[in-house]
């Protein structure tokens, strides 16, 4: 009986430190796995536009007779590539920040029209100039507690990208709404939309729906990964919603703050 006690126990203890390892160990497995795919995609995004300048510098080297108007596709095609490289890293940095712990936010209290205006003019000229409406309904006065510079950067990202993806003649437009103790930003577009099966996806690091169409748009896949980080520093959530009869519709849903 002692044995087989013994060997019930031994079973059983093993069977509960393993479950405690897998349990425990499981989130620093997770978190391990997607920095290093985090790392390996960021790795891969860097390395094209650095194989382009690279190339386009070896070739350069074998002409020195050459002028710079004879080179001058060589060279824009390079600069296009170093101002992609800019963006990305500036992508990055800004991600890692929102990562870490020593994260800044200013918070203040503020009204909507504190942050809205500065975005929205230069998009006005953007967006007319490339021959799409732009349509602005926002004059909620409520007080939120915000970093005002991080929600600029927030409603960038979503005019930009609705911009981006609505062709000509299109429609987008920016609006606002209160409702009990949260305070809605609406910005949709009507342009290419986003299937079904890419919506859960397309918050994800680096995720693009169309690779190609977005190397024509020069996106990263990160904006939408960022804004959500801005969105939840705030307590707040960010979600697509359908917009009938075509193209996207991404909400901002943050806490109103009553009491000043
Ligand atoms: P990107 O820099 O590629 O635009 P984002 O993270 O901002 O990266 O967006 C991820 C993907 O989501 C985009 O590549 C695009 O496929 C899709 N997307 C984002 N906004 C829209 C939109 N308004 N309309 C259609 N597709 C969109």
């Amino acid at each position: 009986i002692l044995i087989i006690s013994f060997g019930a126990f031994w079973i059983i203890s093993l069977i509960l430190s393993y479950l405690l390892t897998r349990l425990t160990m499981r989130p620093i497995i997770k978190s391990w796995k997607q920095q290093s795919e985090f790392v390996n995609d960021a790795a891969h995004e860097l390395r094209t536009p650095l194989a382009i300048i690279q190339g386009k510098m070896e070739y350069l080297l074998t002409k020195p007779n050459n002028t710079i108007l004879d080179e001058a596709e060589s060279i824009s095609v390079s600069l296009d590539e170093v101002n992609r490289l800019n963006s990305l890293t500036n992508s990055l940095l800004e991600l890692a920040r929102a990562d870490s712990a020593t994260n800044k936010v200013d918070f203040k209290i503020t009204k909507p029209e504190f942050f809205m205006s500065d975005p929205i003019k230069p998009f006005t000229e953007i967006i007319e100039s490339q021959g799409k409406h732009f349509e602005i309904d926002v004059n909620k006065d409520v007080n939120l507690k915000v970093d005002r510079d991080k929600i600029k950067q927030l409603l960038i990202i979503l005019l930009d990208n609705a911009t981006k993806y609505t062709p000509k003649n299109g429609t987008i437009k920016i609006s606002d709404r209160a409702d009990g103790n949260k305070y809605y930003i609406t910005v949709s577009d009507t342009g290419v939309g986003i299937s079904d099966a890419d919506k859960p996806k397309i918050f994800g690091r680096f995720y693009r729906v169309d690779k190609s169409r977005t190397k024509a748009t020069g996106g990263h896949g990160l904006g939408l990964s960022i804004a959500q980080q801005i969105v939840h520093t705030h307590h707040g959530k960010i979600y697509i919603e359908d917009n009938k009869p075509q193209g996207s519709k991404f909400v901002v849903e943050l806490p109103i703050k009553h009491k000043v």
